[in-house]
């Protein structure tokens, strides 16, 4: 695969999803080109860190009283860019595994997702996702990257390529450890090669890396942590920039929360929340972007897993704490006690703020509801020692309350009446959909309240939920709920006898489509409705199981029947003069499938119809 050019150089290809990664980033970054700075610094802050944490236990490296620095060198004649930092440098092997190849197989699922995705998004989405070292070629028509690793018996490689289908690697001579990556810019980014406006660009996040940045000859940053100030020296702008630069975000976070705590366990930390979740946050697998750790201001470690529960890895930011050994390695890091009380003070003081802002900031605290809330729900299942404060902060649709709007389950059970015992919901895709659904015709009408449940994500964590305040929660949809009739319900109804013969009119015609046919209480102006037995799942879950497995048939469902209906009426006189009579065998079969039509789950449309057409034709003549 390797070809042998003339200057002793080896040329390889790039595999096929990096060319078109590659052309995505060339393509679709063109707004945001300063990216490359930030991702190139952003490298040579981590091949720093690298480097300094290994000499913690390793004294052997290559240049080990070496200054920890990163230099820019720009010329502006030539209109040249360089960047150049002492940190651990990369082997060939390492060159062509890391910057030769795409690594991860999140990656290629987030090409193919791109190329679906709008151009003004494009830019949004590979930013988010941190494009890094290939947002060069946005600039430049060909790079350099001149490293050696940091062992004593390594061999400096040059390595060089035009983004476009091959690169080239050699040996060289290098002295010093690091890394050094050099292009001449194209002539739209010119600019980037003069030293006024890039030390402009840097200077925004340059006091974010740990390590001296220099432009020319000038030093740039200050280098002081940010969560190691005062809660009251960190500016607004410090903040939102600190925040752009960790997480790759083009806007400012929706708030954020600074902790420096000393007890059981002392650390500082500075934590944010998105305003809108990164297009990774939902695939575990690619999602990298959260809490660095650092243990006294050196850093130890980028997305850090192991500092919060899944269903609050929408927060980034860092942990800064004393209380771990410098020189321990990240396995043990992982499995220290420390981590886990850093874990759940951590998770709790997040859980406090977000109760915090539930209160007192509605707009920021719906906003994020909106985005994370599907994430966050998810901590029902998993978090069961802060189940209590996780359910405080859920929010669902209400029939009680306007569309868009949400309620807490607290508010809820304050506008229950007395007599009310347990708390309502109906599953479903839509508010829209949900609010058509007959079951809901009892409720309407003694003005009980039933919460809306349209995330898909609900019906996986309300078998957790169970109940609030000792209050069942009960889907409507269930054949066995508790519904109260009043004495003017009944004297509309048919009576006994002929409720009784025309139930069974309908049992013999349905046969085993249904589970049973009883009589309703909850319906008012529908003449039917379907619903679950005692031992049936939620409609809304049935559904799903549908979609995962097209063999899965669900249980089956009682028709429920409203015998105040005008037309459950009529076919009872129809019932009376002949049990056999056609007409009153095709409404039985309308009515079913009307029913189950009107819950999405109406199977034979064509036959549907044509009974329809059959039925209006005898009606019309
Ligand atoms: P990312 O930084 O998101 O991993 P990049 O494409 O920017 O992706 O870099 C790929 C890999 O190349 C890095 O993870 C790192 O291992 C290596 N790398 C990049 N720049 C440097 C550098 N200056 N020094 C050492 N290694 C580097």
């Amino acid at each position: 695969m390797a070809k042998k050019k003339s200057t002793g150089a080896q040329e390889y290809q790039f595999k096929a999803e990096m060319k078109q990664l590659l052309h995505l980033i060339v393509h679709s970054l063109y707004t945001h080109p300063e990216i490359f700075l930030r991702e190139l610094i952003s490298n040579a802050s981590d091949a720093l860190n690298k480097v300094r944490f290994r000499m913690l236990t390793d004294k052997e490296v290559l240049d080990a009283d070496a200054d920890l620095n990163i230099t820019i060198e720009v010329d502006k004649d030539k209109q040249t860019f360089s960047i150049e930092d002492t940190g651990i440098g990369m082997t060939k092997d390492e060159l062509m595994e890391r910057i030769g190849s795409v690594a991860s197989s999140g990656t290629l699922e987030f090409v193919e997702k791109l190329k679906t995705a709008n151009e003004t998004s494009v830019g949004d989405l590979i930013g988010r996702f941190g494009v890094g070292f290939y947002s060069v070629f946005m600039v430049t028509d060909e790079v350099t990257v001149e490293t050696r690793a940091a062992d004593k018996d390594s061999v400096g490689c040059r390595w060089k390529s035009s983004g476009e289908g091959t690169y080239t690697i050699e040996e060289i001579d290098r002295k010093t450890r690091g890394t050094k990556i050099s292009f001449a810019l194209k002539d739209d980014f010119k600019h980037y090669s003069e030293e006024y406006g890039v030390k402009n660009i840097i200077q925004k996040y340059s006091n974010f890396v740990d390590f001296p940045i220099f432009v020319g000859k000038e030093k740039i940053n200050t280098v002081t942590a940010l969560w190691q100030k005062p809660k009251d020296e960190q500016s607004e702008e410090e903040l939102t920039e600190f925040y752009k630069f960790i997480s790759n975000d083009f806007n400012p976070p929706l708030g954020h929360l600074y902790l420096n705590l000393e007890g059981v366990v002392s650390f500082k930390a500075l934590v944010f929340i998105p305003e809108t979740a990164p297009p990774q946050l939902f695939t575990r697998e690619v999602f990298e972007k959260s809490l660095h750790l650092y243990s006294n201001k050196v850093f130890i470690q980028s997305d850090c897993q192991e500092l919060l529960p899944d269903y609050l890895r929408f927060a980034t930011g860092v942990v800064d704490t004393a209380d771990l050994p410098l020189n321990v390695s990240r396995e043990v890091t992982q499995n220290s006690p420390v981590m886990t009380k850093i874990r759940n003070v951590l998770t709790s003081k997040i859980l406090g703020f977000l109760e915090d802002w539930s209160k007192n900031e509605p707009t920021k605290f719906e906003k994020f509801m909106k985005n994370f809330g599907p994430l966050f729900k998810t901590g029902l299942n998993s978090d069961f020692a802060n189940k209590d404060k996780i359910v405080e902060l859920l929010r669902f649709e209400s029939t009680r309350i306007e569309k868009d709007s949400v309620t807490s389950l607290k508010e809820y059970v304050a506008r229950m009446s007395e007599d009310q015992k347990e708390i309502y919901y109906l599953t479903g895709e839509s508010r829209q959909q949900l609010e058509r659904n007959p079951n809901l015709e009892y409720f309407k009408k003694h003005d009980l309240e039933v919460l809306l449940l349209s995330d898909p994500v609900d019906i996986f964590v309300l078998p957790s939920l169970q109940e609030y305040d000792k209050k069942p929660l009960t889907s409507i949809e269930k054949a066995d709920i508790d519904l109260k009739e009043s004495k003017d319900e009944k004297t509309e109804s048919l009576n006994e006898d002929l409720a009784k013969s025309l139930l069974s009119v309908f049992k013999e015609t349905l046969g085993d489509q249904v589970a049973d046919v009883i009589e309703s209480k909850r319906l008012v102006d529908s003449a039917a409705t379907l619903v679950v037995g005692k031992d049936g799942l939620d409609p809304q879950m049935e559904r799903m199981m549908k979609m995962m497995n097209q063999e899965y048939a669900g249980a089956k469902k009682i028709l429920e029947i409203n015998t105040a209906h005008p037309l459950i009426k009529n076919l009872s006189r129809l019932n009376m003069g002949s049990s056999t009579d056609p007409l009153l065998r095709s409404c039985i079969l309308q009515i079913y499938e009307g029913a189950a039509l009107v819950e999405g789950n109406l199977t034979s449309p064509t036959e549907f119809v044509s009974r329809m057409t059959e039925i209006m034709t005898t009606a019309t003549k």
